[in-house]
């Protein structure tokens, strides 16, 4: 089974989906530690009780899956993990209200543009960057209008 492709991506998706969750849970760990203030970080806890649930049941699915019929028997925990990662999903308040309480903090670090478009608006930060750097464009621009083509070189 190793040798099959299908099954080689649900072992790389696995890895991956567990792997970035201990990113996740170390990092907030340390923001925990450097700030000492758990107001500071309750995006960061609402993420990994987001986060959770899904890696939990996602990677328990997938390996009773490969499992085939063993995997779906109770000789196996599989079935026990997929259902407990829907407990997970409820038993410290439902994924919805941390999705919420996440995307609210989240929005605390930025404010409505009072412009028409968004400050990131590509056309307004081109006009920005060609006003800042004028002086190096009008450089450049003469620089090649004095310069044959390599093509119209050869050719004289
Ligand atoms: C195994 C287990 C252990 C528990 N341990 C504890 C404990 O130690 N201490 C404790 O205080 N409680 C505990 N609970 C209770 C748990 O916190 C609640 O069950 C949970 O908060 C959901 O509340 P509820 O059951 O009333 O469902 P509801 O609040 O009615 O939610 C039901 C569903 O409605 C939807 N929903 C709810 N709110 C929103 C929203 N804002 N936006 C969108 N959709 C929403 C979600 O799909 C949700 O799953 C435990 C529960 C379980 C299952």
């Amino acid at each position: 089974m190793a040798d099959l492709q299908m099954v080689q991506e649900q072992i790389a998706e696995s890895w991956i989906a567990v792997e970035s969750f201990r990113l996740l849970v170390l990092r907030t760990a340390w923001l925990i530690d450097k700030h000492k203030d758990y107001n500071k970080v309750r995006k960061d806890i609402a993420a990994i009780k987001v986060a959770m649930p899904k890696v939990y049941h996602d990677v328990a699915t997938k390996a009773a899956h490969l499992h085939g019929a063993l995997g779906v028997s109770n000789e196996m925990p599989f079935m026990h993990m997929v259902t407990s990662s829907l407990v997970m999903g409820i038993a410290d308040g439902p994924t919805e209200v941390h999705k919420v309480t996440l995307a609210k903090q989240i929005l605390r670090d930025y404010a409505p543009e009072n412009d028409l478009f968004p400050s990131y608006h590509i056309p307004r930060l081109r006009a920005e960057a060609e006003k800042r750097f004028a002086k190096e464009l009008a450089e450049i621009r003469d620089h090649y209008a004095g310069r044959r083509s390599p093509a119209a070189a050869e050719q004289e």
